[in-house]
Parts: structure tokens; C-alpha cells; sequence
């Protein structure tokens, strides 16, 4: 029964079967073709034609299948799955929250105006800030506020000083940095220099002076970085850069390693983004809802984009008027509302302690699974890690032929959401494990005998783990194929 074939909802459709059943119209006079212009009436609509009990059958068994935090284990590193508490949903959908429109006059939504201010006020305190946007949409969309607001200060200053006539265009970046790094360098028309890490998973910084100059417009790096590893040297990276005229841009789309713990601004970054969704507990996945709000010390205030919410006697206004360096909007109105009620919920309900311990066993538990797993499989950087960590299919492959993908869907079967694989890039065979905070000791040794079981798996039968999943609805994609093929509609 399982794993029968789910049909698609209009292969099931039987003609003239309907999922409601509604009274004739009986307004005197009326008829529903005279209210709908004819050209807007269409006769084939090609729609499925089910009872409502086969309607919610078709999508209740379908979304079964699917995987998500709710119903297991999900250590996806970098993108962080935690456990999301059903209450944040709850108060984002207060009818305060979700009643209300952006074109409403200010005196009516005084009471968002306020959340987006104090929550301002609060990323402030825990990032070290001095103020913030919250018009981003996702942590990419973040690094290109950011960006574009990097190249308004470098314009500005250029103008201010003539003697800083040659153009600052180059953005450098570590060799373990998000992919979403270079791309957003490329959007704004800068150009990316990859730096080299060194043996201990930091920016390496002979490799570094040697690529900064008068062309430096700044540097972007996430600390800790993806190898889950804090870099030792960032105040002389950020001193390095500040002496070259650069900025500094803190990628921290995930910081859940050091709430309450270090702040961005205290370490000599000038700009920086967050992500809620992968951070302050408010769900992601497919592709949003998210917000990517983005931070700037006093260099990049001016050109933070409006409006912004400002607070005078005891009311909030929006205002442009007063920032007319800013790059302007990067989002209609003020963002993803909802998920930053969300974030806010969530920062409130732990406060300063609770949200410094969500960073604590964050790392706790990062370094419990890492130190289970390091007999097993080959761990490159072995020193604490941070809220996840890198480890590589490498023995397995070299020995058996069974690479990080394999293992991956090999976890599966196990009933686990496999880790992100493949990135970062500078690790063969990576396989990076985030098992957040809000996992159970329990679930955390189930995990690891999963991991353990399929490296003993690897070495007895390694076409059993080649050939993974066994258990799943769908087996071995051609993922290759799936991602250049695009089938988007049937
Ligand atoms: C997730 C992530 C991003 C991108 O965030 P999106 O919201 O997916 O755009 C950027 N940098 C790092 C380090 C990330 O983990």
C-alpha cells in the first residue's frame, strides 16, 4: 500500500463528480453568465472533478511523503533545520498581524510599526549594530542590499577625496564561502577574489595581503565559517582590510553559534545580514518565506534603504525624507512581515540568557556528533567546531567506492534527512552535519548509530549503500538530469 504509486489528481478525476454542492441562484433577475462578461468565460477548463473526501485523501497522502523537521531528525549544515515552536505561528497569525494592509495610514498599524522597531532595537543589542533593514526577503537578497550599499559608501567617498581615484571593484572571499557569496559580487558589477584557508580552516593571511590593494571595495566571510570553524585571525583579517580602505561584510545567515556569545560589529564588520528563517526558529524551506535583515554600523547607516521606522513623542512614523543617501527599496513595503513577528516571538519568549544557551548547545551538540563520528569517517579540520561541522567520505570512497552521496541516501532508509553534501567545496567528499540545538541526546546517538552502521555497511556491502534508498517512495534520481531537465508542469 505504501508504496503504491500515488496517481495525479486529474488522472483520478472522473467526470461530473463534484466536491461541493451549492443551492440554485435564486436572485430574481440574475444569472451567472450575464455577471461574467462572455470573453472572460472560458467552457474547457481542464480542471480534476473529485469528492471532497477524495481531494483531501489525494493531498494528505502526498504530503506523508514528504520530510520535514516535524516529523524527524533534519541536519542540514549551513541551512539550519532546528525545531520551529508552534506558538511563533500562532502569534504571527493574531488577526492584528494578518489583518492588516501596508497602505493603511501609520496611525492604524502602530502596533507593527513598534514590533519593527524594538525588534531593531534588539538585533542591535545582540549583533552589535547600530541599525538595521528589514526589507530583505532571504539571506541572498541581504548580501545584496549590502553590497549595493558598499558601493554607494566607495562612490561617496570618492567624491568626498579625489585622491581615492582608483576604483574600488573587487570583493574578496574565502574559498569556503556560500555560493550566494560570488554571485551576489557579481550582480552588483563587482569582481570576486577567492582567498585560500589555511591548514586550520582559516583565511590564510599571507594569501590575503597578497590579494588586497587600492582595489579592495571589501571582503565577505561567514565566521564561523562553513567548516563550522571560528576563524582564529578576524581581527586581523578586519584590521587588514579597514588599513586598505575596504569594508568588512559578515555573512551571517546562520548564527547560531554565537548569540549572546561574540557580535559581528565587535569583531570589526561594518555591514552584515541574518537570517531569521535559519536562526530565530521561523520555518524555511522550498524556497521562503524568509527574511534577510541586514545590519550596518556607522559607515552604512545613510545608505540603509527606506523607509525606515522611526520613533518620535510616543508614535512611529515611516520616514524616507530623513535618509536621502539611502539606495532606496530593495522589497515592497517592509518585507516578510510575517516571518519577522515570527523571529520577534521568538527572541522575546527566550531572551538575552535563553537565546545565548541556543547558541551553547548548538555548539555542544555540533561537537557531541562530530566526536562520535571521527573513528568512522575522516574528519579534515579536527579541532572544536562551532554549530556544525564537515566531516568527508574519502576512506569510504578510496576503500570501497561508496562516495558522500551514496551516504546520503543511504540515510534515508534510516528514516534521517541527509546533511548537506558536496559543500564546502575545498572538502572531497564533504558530508556537513548541523544538528541545531533543539535535538534530544536521545535522537542525537540514534543519528550517530545510523552513521556508524552505514560505514560498517560500506566496508561488508557496499552495492547495498550504492544503490540506496530502498525504502522510499521514489528511488535513485538521475539528479543530473533532474536539475537540467525541468519538467515543471505534466
Ligand atoms: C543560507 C545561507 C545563505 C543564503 O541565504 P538564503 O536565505 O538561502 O538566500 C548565505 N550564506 C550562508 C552562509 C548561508 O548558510
Amino acid at each position: 500500500m505504501e508504496n503504491k504509486t500515488e496517481q495525479l489528481i486529474f488522472e483520478k478525476s472522473i467526470p461530473g463528480r463534484k466536491a461541493y454542492s451549492l443551492p440554485n441562484l435564486d436572485v430574481p433577475g440574475q444569472n451567472l453568465t450575464k455577471l461574467i462578461p462572455a470573453e472572460a468565460l472560458r467552457h474547457n477548463l481542464n480542471l480534476p472533478e473529485l469528492a471532497e473526501v477524495d481531494v483531501v485523501r489525494h493531498f494528505t497522502n502526498l504530503s506523508r511523503r514528504n520530510f520535514g523537521v516535524d516529523n524527524g531528525f533534519y541536519p542540514l549544515g549551513s541551512c539550519t533545520m532546528k525545531y520551529n515552536p508552534k506558538v511563533n505561528e500562532e502569534i504571527a497569525q493574531l488577526p492584528g498581524f494578518t489583518d492588516i494592509h501596508p497602505l493603511q495610514d501609520e496611525s492604524e498599524v502602530q502596533g507593527v510599526l513598534e514590533l519593527l522597531y524594538n525588534f531593531e532595537q534588539y538585533l542591535c543589542a545582540i549583533f552589535g549594530f547600530k541599525a538595521f533593514t528589514f526589507q530583505p526577503a532571504a539571506g541572498a537578497h541581504g548580501e545584496l542590499t549590502a553590497l549595493l550599499m558598499i558601493k554607494a559608501y566607495h562612490q561617496q567617498q570618492s567624491t568626498v577625496d579625489c585622491r581615492l581615484s582608483t576604483v574600488r571593484n573587487k570583493i574578496i572571499i574565502p574559498d569556503s564561502a556560500h555560493g550566494t557569496n560570488p554571485a551576489s559580487v557579481s550582480l552588483v558589477g563587482y569582481q570576486a577574489i577567492v582567498v585560500k584557508s589555511d591548514k586550520r580552516g582559516n583565511i590564510d593571511l599571507d594569501e590575503l595581503r597578497k590579494v588586497v590593494g587600492d582595489d579592495t571595495a571589501g571582503l565577505m566571510v561567514t565566521n564561523p565559517n562553513t567548516l563550522g570553524l571560528f576563524d582564529e585571525h578576524i581581527l586581523d583579517v578586519a584590521e587588514i582590510i579597514h588599513k586598505a580602505g575596504g569594508l568588512l561584510y559578515y555573512d551571517g545567515a546562520n548564527a547560531n553559534a554565537t548569540l549572546g556569545v561574540c557580535r559581528p560589529a565587535d569583531m570589526g564588520f561594518d555591514v552584515a545580514h541574518f537570517n531569521l528563517h535559519k536562526t530565530f526558529a521561523t520555518p524555511h524551506g522550498c524556497g521562503g518565506p524568509g527574511a534577510g535583515p541586514v545590519g550596518v554600523g556607522e559607515k552604512l547607516e545613510p545608505y540603509l534603504p527606506v523607509p525606515r521606522v522611526i520613533k518620535s513623542a510616543n508614535s512611529f512614523q515611516l520616514s524616507a525624507d530623513r535618509f536621502p543617501k539611502s539606495i532606496g527599496r530593495v522589497h515592497s513595503f517592509h518585507g516578510n512581515i510575517n516571518v519577522i513577528v515570527k523571529a520577534y516571538a521568538y527572541v522575546l519568549a527566550l531572551g538575552a540568557k535563553g537565546l545565548r544557551e541556543v547558541s551553547e548547545n548548538a555548539v555542544l551538540n555540533a561537537n557531541y556528533v562530530m566526536n562520535k563520528l571521527k573513528d568512522y569517517y575522516y574528519l579534515p579540520y579536527d579541532r572544536t567546531c562551532q554549530h556544525e561541522f564537515v566531516i568527508s567520505a574519502k576512506w569510504q570512497k578510496e576503500k570501497y567506492g561508496v562516495k558522500a552521496l551514496d551516504i546520503a541516501k543511504r540515510l534515508l532508509d534510516y528514516g534521517y534527512h541527509p546533511p548537506t553534501i558536496y559543500f564546502p567545496l575545498i572538502v572531497e567528499e564533504a558530508l556537513m552535519i548541523e544538528p541545531t540545538e533543539t535535538e534530544s541526546k536521545e535522537t542525537l546517538d540514534a543519528f550517530c548509530d545510523a552513521m556508524i552502521a552505514i560505514a560498517k555497511e560500506c566496508e561488508e556491502n557496499p552495492d547495498l549503500v550504492k544503490n540506496a534508498p530502498h525504502t522510499t517512495h521514489v528511488k535513485r534520481l538521475d539528479e543530473a538530469r533532474a536539475a537540467r531537465d525541468l519538467k515543471l508542469r505534466f
